[in-house]
């Protein structure tokens, strides 16, 4: 019989953490921490196939579940010594979403189930606290209103105001038992009213609504939106998970605090969090009540007045303290917890791997392997290699002059400036107009997710460090300052004002996440400072790496930024990028547009000089290392002019009439330009082209080679190649040039000529290309295109509607496509190798700084990757990852003796 609920508590438990795709992350963990006797409150969890099953069967439940859920219950009931429903011991349970990935916030929630009329009077006598009882009652009839009869939560909210108000006092706490008892009354007769039905009082048909509202709350809006920011495929569903309630608000030995096992900001080993006396979960992250911290060295380090756990509690700190330790040597990596003391005793209800910033995951990678936690490989697998690109956020100028107006919790690091807005929608609205935004709300919520992504950086004038804006802005990436509470932000007026300084919508402010100021206007920025446990990382990554890592670069700034990223070489030269500003673009065009040798070689001579004073640079900078030169590669329609002005400053430059620039413009327009024109196929057509940048490569090569102690290494790359013959010519034009530069400058150089791999026809003809090319690099953006007979341009706007419907993974322009693209690089590289042994392959798509096809390439035996600069540390770590991964799979495979070729089998063509 198919097995739909697993049950844990009592130091037993039918899953385990590895199970999270059948239990979600919730469930799983609950399991672990049960199976290794932690005290965790029993329950039970209905797994993710449950929540599939219903999606696929019009929102019904698989036959079994029914007593399969029964019996979990009355096992819940056995090890609680409680009954549901019972008058004079009920047990009250939570019933919580928990998918395979953390969702915080996005799916729904009900606590206290189980209360009904008869049960509270029960739970009112056995704590002892009427009080407490009936504010429990009263916050899960709210509760279940909301998620589950989906009645508006403000209908209750006014009663609540008016009971306070009728007390006299401000805050819930100072109602009294009769206030909420009637509250209750009030709260259930607004269900009447909005439904004409009763509130439900059977406890099982409370738990069914419940169930049913969890699994439902996996398509509402926001969890979808999230889903879509994260990558997160619809069809995993989401477990829910129903357990004993334990509570934190019975009294003043009781609390309730989440903790991370260390400082997700800076990793820093030292136990991290906060809690409230006589508190529920709720009220930790709401931000209502100022939190307490749990150590008093954080109490001091803070200056809060409030005593820590340490001091409040010390022998439960004690147990908290061990259960850390316990839970870092089990799960090696830091952990994110959430817990609970009733009435003396530690209740774990939660713990997961926490969601730390960028500079925190190396740290604590670095720290664990050197505390000998985890092996220097398992730091290494442990970091995701985009967490890398959050490393190099920009900082503030220290020499920048700021005005700070406001100060709030350094919540995520890096700094951003940009227009404030004050809603979600208004952040989407016009960052897609092109503004950088600063999101200011008072608190985040998930329904403000889509702002948040869409923001430079979020500021929250309430909230703590464990509160949403926090945890999401930093799981993004995003700069965030929160809980700046000096500041006072009004909505309808669209402005924040704090003290005599008013900023109203549209005005620019910044913000440093990481030291929580808030300023007025721009604040210029500075690159990151790379050092610490970002080069002991990198370090390790160079160690068990096989492939090089190159970058894409065209200008000294960003060859110099790739070097000090660690690029060993630069792997593409884009030369047409050379030629994208001011006066330049101008001389390019005019080659372009040139209808004769002549003024085609007018052209070229202005672009020889600049050609070769940018590759001397490169040469120079690289200083040793490869550099490979591409020829102009221009699609067409970027580059032909379209105003009136471009085509004047054109006819201004080549010295011929506007009228024929014009002419020679509309001729040139192409249908397909991504497959015009373009690449070789343009130093065919007139392969002075080609000689003018074999010349400025060979000058290049020679000037430095004179100057320099390392001799350049100068890689010429043909784009776009479909048949040897066209390798043919533009080699023959190459090596033609390159001998009468030696005999011109009296000095000899080395040189290579290769070929780009970036149609299909070239990747199917590679071993008879590799006996004139000397490396492959592929192309893999256009193999992309040309294998799936894609446009690069076009393919935007349905790829999303084919990721929505799975029909596509990935964007195959993000992450290579391993089974078409993939075993078109595969065929190459055997075909190649077969050729030319020794042959130099790389590749140089966009594809080179993407993680997952980094792992393709290295199964594939790539020599190299080559990416953006900014990708550089990305890809180092990438590679890394990949060699570990397949090292490890080869281990395995030599001890079961099944060995598999690295490059797969293709022949016999
Ligand atoms: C490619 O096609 O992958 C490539 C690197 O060239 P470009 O993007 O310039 O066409
Ligand atoms: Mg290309």
């Amino acid at each position: 019989m198919a097995k739909w609920v697993y049950n844990f508590g009592d130091g037993k438990a039918d899953g385990r953490a590895e199970m999270k795709n059948l239990l979600g992350g919730k469930g799983a963990n609950l399991a672990e921490m049960a199976s290794i006797g932690l005290p965790v409150p029993p329950g039970f969890t209905l797994t993710t196939e449950v929540c599939t099953h219903f999606y696929k069967n019009d929102c019904n439940y698989p036959k079994e579940l029914t007593q399969q859920v029964e019996e979990a219950l009355a096992l819940v009931q056995q090890r609680t010594g409680r009954v549901f429903g019972d008058s004079t011991n009920p047990l009250l349970v939570s019933v919580r979403s928990g998918a395979r990935a953390s969702m915080p916030g996005m799916m729904d929630t009900v606590l206290n189930l189980g209360l009904n009329d008869k049960t509270v009077e029960a739970l009112a006598k056995k704590s002892g606290d009427r009080r407490f009882a009936f504010d429990s009652y009263r916050r899960f009839v709210q509760m279940y209103s909301d998620v589950v009869l989906g009645i508006e939560i403000n209908h209750f909210e006014k009663h609540l105001e008016r009971a306070k108000e009728k007390r006299g006092v401000k805050q819930d706490c100072e109602l009294l038992p009769e206030d909420l008892e009637k509250l209750v009354k009030s709260y259930k007769a607004v269900v009447q009213l909005e439904l004409g039905e009763e509130f439900p009082e059977d406890p099982k048909a409370q738990l069914w609504g419940a169930i049913g509202a969890v699994f439902n709350s996996w398509m509402n809006q926001r969890a979808k939106t999230y889903r879509q920011l994260h990558d997160i495929p619809e069809w995993w569903g989401t477990a829910v998970n129903v357990q004993a309630m334990v509570f934190g608000n019975m009294g003043n030995d009781c609390a309730t605090g989440v903790a991370f096992t260390r400082d997700p900001s800076t990793g820093t080993n030292e136990f991290y969090g906060e809690f409230l006396v006589n508190a529920q979960g709720e009220d930790v992250v709401a931000g209502i009540r100022t939190p307490q911290e749990l150590t008093i060295k954080a109490r001091k380090s803070h200056g809060s007045d409030l005593p820590s756990l340490e001091e409040v509690m010390p022998n439960i700190f004690k147990e908290l303290l061990s259960v850390r330790s316990q839970l870092e040597h089990h799960y090696k990596d830091m952990q994110d917890i959430e817990f609970t003391i009733q009435q003396g005793k530690l209740y774990m209800l939660q713990t997961r791997n926490g969601k730390r910033t960028a500079p925190a995951a190396l740290q604590i990678a670095v720290d664990m392997a050197k505390e000998g936690l985890i092996t220097k490989s398992q730091a290494l697998m442990s970091l995701k290699p985009d967490l890398i690109d959050q490393l190099l956020h920009p900082t503030l100028d220290p020499k920048a002059k700021k005005e700070v107006i406001a100060k709030g919790l350094p919540a995520s690091p890096g700094a951003a400036g940009g227009k404030v807005v004050f809603s979600a929608d208004e952040a989407v609205r016009r960052s897609k107009d092109g503004d950088k935004v600063i999101l200011v709300r008072i608190e985040t919520s998930p329904d403000d997710i889509h702002g948040l992504h869409a923001a430079e950086g979020v500021l929250t004038t309430r909230g703590g460090m464990t509160s949403h804006a926090a945890v999401v802005a930093r799981g993004m990436g995003r700069p965030c300052v929160a809980g700046a509470g000096g500041i006072t932000v009004d909505y309808a007026a669209a402005k924040l004002t704090v003290g005599s300084v008013t900023v109203t919508e549209g005005q620019i402010l910044t913000i440093d996440g990481s030291t929580g100021e808030v300023m007025v206007g721009e604040v210029p920025t500075v690159p990151p400072q790379l050092s610490g446990s970002f080069g002991i990382i990198m370090e390790w990554a160079d160690e068990v790496r096989d492939m090089k890592v190159r970058a894409n670069a065209e200008t000294p700034a960003d060859a110099r930024q790739a070097k000090e990223f660690g690029a060993e070489g630069i792997g593409l030269v884009r030369t047409e990028h050379m030629f994208f500003d001011g006066q330049r673009i101008v001389a390019m065009r005019q080659m372009i547009l040139a209808t004769d040798e002549n003024d085609r070689r007018q052209a070229l001579e202005k672009l020889l000089v600049m050609q070769r004073e940018d590759i001397i640079e490169l040469f120079k900078i690289m200083d040793g290392m490869p550099v490979t030169v591409r020829l102009l590669d221009p699609p067409l329609h970027e580059f032909i002019p379209h105003t009136e002005a471009e085509m004047a400053s054109v006819a201004k430059a080549a010295g011929v009439p506007l009228d024929r620039v014009r002419r020679r413009a509309a001729e040139l327009q192409e249908a397909n330009p991504m497959l015009g024109h373009r690449g070789c196929r343009l130093a065919i057509t007139y392969p002075e082209i080609c000689e003018m940048q074999a010349r400025a490569i060979f000058e290049a090569a020679a000037e430095v080679g004179r100057s320099s102690k390392k001799l350049p290494v100068a890689e010429v790359m043909v784009p776009l190649v479909a048949t040897t013959e066209e390798l043919k010519l533009l080699k023959g034009v190459i090596e033609k040039t390159a001998d009468a530069v030696k005999k011109e400058q009296g000095i000899t150089f080395t040189y290579k000529v290769g070929t780009m791999i970036e149609l299909p026809r070239a990747a199917l003809q590679a071993g008879k290309l590799a006996e004139m090319a000397e490396f492959f690099s592929f192309g893999t953006n256009d193999l992309t295109q040309t294998t799936y007979g894609l446009s690069r341009d076009d393919a935007g706007s349905f790829l999303p509607e084919y990721k929505a419907k799975g029909i596509v993974e990935q964007d195959p322009f993000v992450s290579l496509d391993p089974d078409g693209v993939g075993e078109l690089i595969t065929m190459a590289v055997q075909r190649g190798r077969s050729t030319r042994p020794d042959m130099k392959m790389g590749i140089c798509g966009e594809h080179g700084g993407d993680p997952a096809s980094i792992e393709v390439c290295e199964r594939i035996g790539l020599d190299y990757v080559s990416c953006s600069p900014f990708r550089v540390p990305v890809a180092r770590l990438a590679a890394a990852q990949s060699a570990l991964k397949t090292q490890g799979e080869k281990t395995k495979q030599s001890s079961t003796k099944a060995t598999k070729p690295r490059v797969q089998n293709f022949g016999p063509w």
